[in-house]
């Protein structure tokens, strides 16, 4: 388990949202409104009722098929972030998931930890990803998740400067070791119940794929996605974290 985070809410990003692809380097960061508090990143704002499904380490041939099956059987959307040199092995598993309503975003290239990563190597596997993903599905990257949650302000800095937001989560256990998805499933639904009260909606990582190669068998996290949907798709809305951007 990563340590808990402070539900930080990154705002004032209307005005840069509308500017999309115009990547300006550093001087455009500098220009960022809010760019100077470069830890700041989106979690989830105060919206109890509100779920983000989102998954990490994908795309992976083996259960990602399986995955969009269920959320297309339920109307859900969710949001993908995607590890860069996969989504350029697998680039029609990336246009299902962009064509089928949900979100994608940048995961970096190779899946290292950036924290402990020197700049330039970090600029590039951002970089590299966005513009693969940009190519296989002809729209913007704006999102990015740190592989490992290696959220250092030089990282952060790094990702306003390619005009990604960061985004972290507030609900996750370890299904990428857990072979339960029953368990995998109950763990996610108490703090999900438990965000509600506090006023916060819920950004939950499950792993459809696996940073260390194609083919991991993501069944117990899938089917605890499964368990999910069905529990809250009456009582919650599903929503991607673009919903929430400036919220
Ligand atoms: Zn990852």
């Amino acid at each position: 388990m990563p340590a808990s985070f402070n539900p930080l809410i990154y705002g004032g990003l209307g005005a840069a949202a509308g500017l999309g692809l115009a990547w300006g380097g550093c001087v455009y960061a500098a220009r960022w409104p809010g760019s100077r508090v470069f830890g700041d990143a989106l979690v989830a704002p105060p919206r109890p009722g509100e779920i983000a499904l989102t998954f990490d380490d994908g795309p992976n041939t083996a259960w990602t098929p399986r995955l969009l099956d269920i959320l297309a059987g339920h109307e859900v959307r969710a949001t993908f972030f995607l590890v860069g040199k996969f989504a350029q092995a697998e680039p029609a598993l990336v246009r299902r998931i962009a064509l089928e309503g949900h979100l994608i975003g940048n995961h970096s290239w190779s899946h290292p930890n950036l924290a402990l990563a020197p700049a330039a190597k970090v600029y590039e596997e951002l970089k590299r990803t966005s513009e693969t993903l940009e190519q296989i599905t002809g729209q913007a990257v704006r999102f990015f998740r740190p592989p490992f949650g290696a959220r250092r302000p030089r990282v952060f800095h790094i990702a306003r400067a390619l005009g990604l937001l960061p985004v972290l989560w507030n609900a996750m256990t370890n299904d990428w070791e857990e072979p339960s998805a029953d368990r995998i499933a109950e763990r996610l639904i108490r703090r999900v119940d438990r965000l509600g009260p506090r006023g916060r909606s819920a950004n939950i990582v499950l792993h459809d794929g696996s940073h260390r190669g194609q083919g991991a068998n993501r069944e117990p996290s899938v089917n605890a996605a499964w368990q999910l949907v069905a529990k809250y798709k009456h009582m919650h809305r599903f929503v991607t974290v673009r919903e929430w951007e400036g919220s």
